[in-house]
């Protein structure tokens, strides 16, 4: 029997996930001055950035260099669209997608042949972490198109070996009877369509804990523990999560172990560097700030020092998987999604620890803004167990009592809250739209 077959989680592919800490940073320089060199010579804005700041891709001589190159952030994207920052000639790039972007115009990524392998590698080794081999049957809920989300799981699927049922987002009721019918062993999408699943499942009198379904690759937005325990407990698959951004490659940036103790970073492609978001230095490991990455192999988009926004540490210390590759903390929130109202920063993450803390609701809420006479109002909407709507009217003031209390002690204001009947809330096939705005500045 071969080390792979002993071990379905040791993947051939996953060798790099092991490599010493010398092998990997020689690597990681050798790939970056590549990258560097790739960059100025490829794309006018790395060219002119470097310039101004007096640096030449000879400069880059260690890893400690890369803190000396300039930041690239969704604005250049977006300022440089459609193609500005491709570094190959467009008869070699054989894919484009596009992220929808939170404002305006979408930003555009391309692909090598090249590329999309290093990309369906990465999704093998995720896979592998998450203990999927061949044999699996993998449903991939992830929306097909222009999101980065669908193809690209489904290629690394396939080349994990995997059957993939590209059956994309959305159609919940086929979902659960191909789930059903097809034997899936695994499924993708976003942790939030999967609660939906779930409780659709339950709608259709089946028990997925009855499925052969036991792991869940969820992804593409922020999503706590807590979540990850009701997920656990109400479908009994085990929960992995899985990040990536489009601007880097798309999913497979990073990926849980079994152990679920952070995110293992495929650093032999991506390096990852944590800054204050306010200076732009880099801050010790264990220190949250922002997440920054570098791509190393990247052809047809090298992206140097992206500034992805997300929050999140390095963690220190070896997991006990025994992969070298470092990892980072779940992200649970993005610098830019912070909320200011009334003066006060809030994160939507932080609303729904707290809320899930209380006993009697479910995971399904939507924060409110409004303005009435020039003051910000947020109130808070969450679904209740069907239950507590039967009972007296004296456990849903207790509830409302409760949660109050747990929002109260993270925000820095007063939140209204609505109790809502289970399935009020509009559910997303996609990321989940957790923010309703309808202040008009
Ligand atoms: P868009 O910026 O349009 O949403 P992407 O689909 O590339 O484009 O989304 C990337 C972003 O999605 C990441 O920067 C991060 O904020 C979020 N994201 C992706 N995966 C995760 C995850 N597992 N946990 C938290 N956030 C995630
Ligand atoms: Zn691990």
């Amino acid at each position: 029997m071969s080390a792979a077959e002993a071990s379905p989680s040791r993947h051939p592919v996953s060798e790099p996930d092991y490599l010493s800490e010398g092998e990997l940073r020689e690597m990681q320089l050798r790939r970056l001055q590549k990258t560097v060199l790739r960059a100025y010579e490829n794309v006018a804005l790395f060219h002119q950035r470097m310039k101004e700041l007096g640096l030449a891709p000879q400069d880059v001589r260690s890893l400690d260099d890369l803190a000396r190159l300039p930041f690239t952030t969704k604005a250049d994207l977006r300022d440089t669209y459609p193609f500005g920052l491709f570094a190959s000639p467009m008869k070699d790039i054989v894919r484009l997608h596009a992220s929808s972007g939170t404002t305006g115009k979408p930003i555009v990524v391309a692909y090598t042949n090249e590329d999309i392998k290093v990309w369906s590698s990465v999704i093998v080794r995720a896979f592998a972490a998450c203990g999927l081999h061949e044999g699996d049957i993998v449903q991939n809920a992830y929306g097909y198109g222009l999101f980065t989300g669908g193809l690209g799981v489904h290629y690394g699927a396939e080349a994990l070996g995997a059957t993939v049922i590209p059956i994309s987002g959305g159609n919940t009721e086929r979902q659960i009877m191909l789930m059903k019918d097809f034997g899936v062993t695994a499924i993708c999408c976003t942790p939030t369509y999967f609660l939906h699943l779930i409780d659709h499942a339950a709608t259709m009198g089946v028990d997925l804990k009855s499925l052969p379904l036991r792991a869940g690759v969820f992804g593409a937005e922020p999503w706590t523990e807590s979540m990850r325990q009701h997920i656990q407990a109400g479908s009994g698959v085990e929960a992995f999560d899985i990040f990536g951004l489009s601007e880097i490659i798309g999913p497979g940036v990073g990926c849980e172990c079994h152990h679920h103790c952070g995110l293992h970073i495929f650093e032999d492609h991506f390096i990852v560097e944590i800054i204050d978001p306010e200076s732009g230095l880099p801050v010790p490991d264990g220190t949250e700030g922002e997440l920054v990455l570098t791509t190393l192999s990247k052809q047809a988009m090298p992206m140097l020092r992206y500034r992805t926004r997300d929050i999140t540490m390095i963690l220190p210390g070896r997991c006990a998987c025994g992969r070298t590759i470092r990892r980072i903390q779940r992200i649970g929130r993005r610098s830019d999604d912070m909320l200011i109202l009334r003066g006060v920063n809030v994160f939507p993450s932080q609303v729904e620890t707290a809320l899930l803390q209380v006993e009697g609701t479910l995971p399904h809420y939507q924060i409110v803004l409004t303005r009435e006479h020039g003051l910000d109002q947020m109130e808070v909407q969450i679904e209740v167990m069907p239950q507590m709507f039967n009972d007296k009217v004296g456990v849903l003031q207790d509830l409302r009592h409760k949660l109050q209390k747990a929002l109260d002690r993270v925000l820095g204001i007063r939140a209204k809250i609505s109790l809502v009947e289970a399935r009020t809330i509009q559910r997303s096939e996609g990321k989940a739209r957790r923010v309703i705005d309808r202040r008009t500045s």
